[in-house]
């Protein structure tokens, strides 16, 4: 079996992991492992759950320097960003470990008036976690969460670009949990594939077409999936809206972290006239503090890999070749390490590439609308949905097009990016398969129902 290497964004030659990749023997042997740590776990007290929680938190808590330092590192998050993420992470962890104490399940009145009719959450056993490099903590953690607060064992696979933040990570928490409660196994596809085959459940983040065969393969097995996968989020700026706050909020919501997460802005719809808009958008994005991720004040890392640089610049490319016109990017950063400066591109179609599909880093395309209508249709025509933000001072627009917009979440006033982790996360169409995740939804996932009926002997 290979060896997975990460390797940092902002310095290619610095060498942050090497671990022995986990193949499909190896994964058979840890959910076994595991299945046994779970029938103690999930049978146990809640009340041990959620003090095990705790004492998870305060662990993440204390190595939150060094693990902001690792997650820096290792996918090139600027260092304020990266701060919060592990701020989350602490916060995830206290409202599950809460949660753990919740009620698991509800009474019905019964038919007869006297039997006891209830409907009982239970723990799957093992879910198998499957998560990408780009929020290497906050992700995996608002998956183990809830998954180990209601009972289940977990088994998680990492992205092999944040394998060194995983191993940290896992190694924080170790002490706080029972043996074989919560384990890693690093890897690949392969490595992900064998944890498909083998976990009682599955949740997954990262792309469509991977997050698709998960869930499908998962779907045979007969066990629960859930997948969270690409967006091509559009922020909707109405002639109405303060466009210099809309400016600067939609400019961090398309680039900051090279616009490397899935909420990001990558369509930009100005309904009226584009050109006030257009101008002051251009202006935020230069202004934009762009280079080294370890800087307190940058905004706009390199990022993730040489291949995702290329990917930006070839949208930009092809954009360019659709009549597009690049008005600000459309280049490669300074130095060694996978910098692309932050791209626009105007004059494009609808229909052209950049504005149908997800290129995952610093490129956006501003989209003209004559009106509300238009705005409301080039928003939905696209096979992803996972959030949309509004831009306006009216209230009635803001009521009649936050319920029109075909995404799982709509922002209005604010940036399509940033999630609140308690309440439900998710999107629709080919963003999202299966319940929401965080919040209370995230119960629902990680258990299975049992409706109980207690009648009297006689
Ligand atoms: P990816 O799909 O390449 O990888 C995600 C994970 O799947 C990794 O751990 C990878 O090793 C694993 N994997 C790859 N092939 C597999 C297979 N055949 N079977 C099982 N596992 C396999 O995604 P990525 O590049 O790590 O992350 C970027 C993508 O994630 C973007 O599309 C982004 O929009 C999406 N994302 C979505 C959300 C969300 O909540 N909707 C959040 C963050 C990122």
């Amino acid at each position: 079996m290979g060896t997975v290497t990460s390797t940092s964004p902002a310095a290619p030659g610095d060498v942050v992991g090497e671990f022995a990749e986990a193949d499909a023997g190896a994964v058979v042997a840890v959910l076994e492992a595991a299945r046994h740590a779970a029938r103690g776990w999930g049978s146990g007290p809640a009340h041990q759950r959620a003090r095990a929680l705790h004492h998870a938190a305060d662990a993440v808590e204390g190595a939150a320097g060094d693990l902001t330092e690792l997650v820096v590192r290792e996918v090139g998050k600027p260092l304020t960003e990266a701060r919060g993420e592990l701020a989350r992470a602490v916060s995830i962890l206290r409202y599950y470990a809460q949660q753990a104490l919740d009620p698991d399940g509800e009474t019905y009145p019964a038919a007869d008036g006297r039997s006891l009719l209830m409907a009982r959450r239970h723990p799957h056993g093992v879910a198998g976690l499957i998560t990408p490099w780009n929020f290497p903590v906050a992700i995996p953690l608002w998956k183990a969460a809830p998954a180990l607060a209601f009972g289940n064992a977990v088994v998680w696979k990492p992205s092999p670009d944040a394998a060194a933040t995983a191993a940290a990570l896992a190694d924080v928490l170790g002490p706080a949990l029972p043996e074989a409660v919560l384990s890693v196994v690093q890897g690949g596809g392969e490595t992900g594939r064998a944890l498909v085959d083998g976990a009682d459940c599955v949740s997954f983040t990262g792309s469509v077409a991977v997050g698709t065969e998960v869930a499908v393969a998962a779907t045979r097995r007969g066990v629960p999936a859930q997948a969270e996968m690409g967006g091509l989020n559009a922020s909707v700026v109405m002639p109405d809206a303060d466009l210099s706050r809309a400016a600067a909020t939609v400019a961090s919501a398309a680039m900051g972290y090279a616009g490397q997460k899935c909420t990001a802005t990558s369509r930009v719809v100005v309904v009226g006239d584009p050109r006030p808009f257009t101008e002051a958008l251009v202006a935020a994005v230069e202004g934009l503090p762009v280079g080294d991720p370890a800087r307190e004040e940058t905004v706009v890392g390199p990022v993730i890999r040489a291949d995702a640089a290329q990917a930006v610049l070839n949208a930009a490319r092809r954009a360019t070749a659709d009549s597009g016109t690049v008005v600000t990017g459309g280049r490669r950063g300074e130095g060694d390490g996978h910098w692309v400066a932050p791209t626009l591109v105007v004059g494009l179609t609808p229909d052209a590439d950049l504005a149908q599909h997800e290129v995952f880093g610093p490129i956006a395309a501003l989209l003209r609308a004559r009106d509300a209508e238009e705005a409301v249709r080039i928003a939905n025509d696209v096979s992803y949905g996972l959030v949309t933000a509004l831009f306006t001072r009216d209230l009635d627009w803001a009521l009649d097009l936050a319920n029109r917009f075909e995404t799982g979440m709509v922002k209005v006033n604010a940036a399509t990016s940033g999630v609140d982790f308690h309440a439900p996360f998710g999107g629709e169409k080919r963003s999202s398969i299966g319940p929401r995740e965080q919040g209370k939804a995230a119960r629902d996932f990680y258990t299975a129902s049992r409706t109980i009926a207690l009648s009297p002997s006689a």
